[in-house]
């Protein structure tokens, strides 16, 4: 268990129980700014987390396993822009995933996985998308390793700093995406994937840190 597959699979069990809490609030906000269905495409993608199989005939072995499984799920089960954004993310993750698990490992993974959504989507910094969310927790991640700050500390840190981009999306334009066909109405209201991607880094204080 030296790589972690028991925390990384719990975490992304409780990510798909939070964005199932969580449908009606992100398919909300998504109304305001594209087609509404946000949070039905993260529940359904998650879902996929809950077959990973940690004690059965099938048992994952690796915590890159775990991450790489839903990331496939989400790219080939939902359709639209944060199918394969996310799902990208969490294969890219999962590909760098570090063992044993450390500070500047989980932030290499981290910054991999940054690159790969913004190879595939090419937002920017400030287009008002979940990269608002993504790019400062990384940045704040690498700043922990530089450090050498334990990972929970790390952790904890990348999430404020996730939730602070994420309440910045509110003041910007939408550059991207559908959301980008409501670019002047899209200011007061806080992008949902920016909303996802911090909580996707929030839940993961409480089981990779
Ligand atoms: P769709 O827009 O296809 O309906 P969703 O509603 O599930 O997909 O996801 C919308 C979210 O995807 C946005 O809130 C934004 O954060 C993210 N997004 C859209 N386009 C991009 C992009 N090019 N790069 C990064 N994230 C993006
Ligand atoms: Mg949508």
């Amino acid at each position: 268990m030296a790589d972690g597959v028991r925390a990384v699979t719990n975490w992304l069990q409780e990510c798909a129980e939070e964005f199932d809490a969580r449908v009606e609030e992100l398919d909300a906000l998504d109304r305001l700014l594209g087609d509404g269905d946000h949070g039905t495409n993260m529940s359904r993608g998650l879902a996929a987390a809950r077959s990973l199989d940690l004690d059965g005939s099938q048992q994952i072995q690796r915590a890159s396993e775990a991450l790489r499984q839903v990331g496939m799920a989400l790219v080939s089960t939902v359709g639209g822009a944060s199918g394969p954004l996310f799902g990208t993310f969490f294969l890219r993750v999962g590909t760098n995933f570090p063992s044993p698990v450390g500070t500047a490992g989980v932030a290499a993974a981290m910054e991999a996985g940054l690159a790969g959504v913004v190879a595939r989507g090419r937002a920017e910094r400030g287009d008002k998308t979940m990269i608002d969310a993504l790019a400062p927790a990384v940045d704040s991640l690498l700043a922990s390793a530089h450090a050498g700050e334990p990972l929970g500390e790390a952790l904890v840190k990348a999430a404020d700093a996730a939730e602070v981009g994420r309440d910045a999306t509110r003041a910007m334009v939408a550059k991207r995406g559908r959301a980008k066909l409501k670019a002047t109405e899209s200011v007061g209201v806080i992008d949902p994937g920016a909303v996802s991607m911090a909580l996707i880094l929030r839940t993961a204080v409480k089981h990779v840190g």
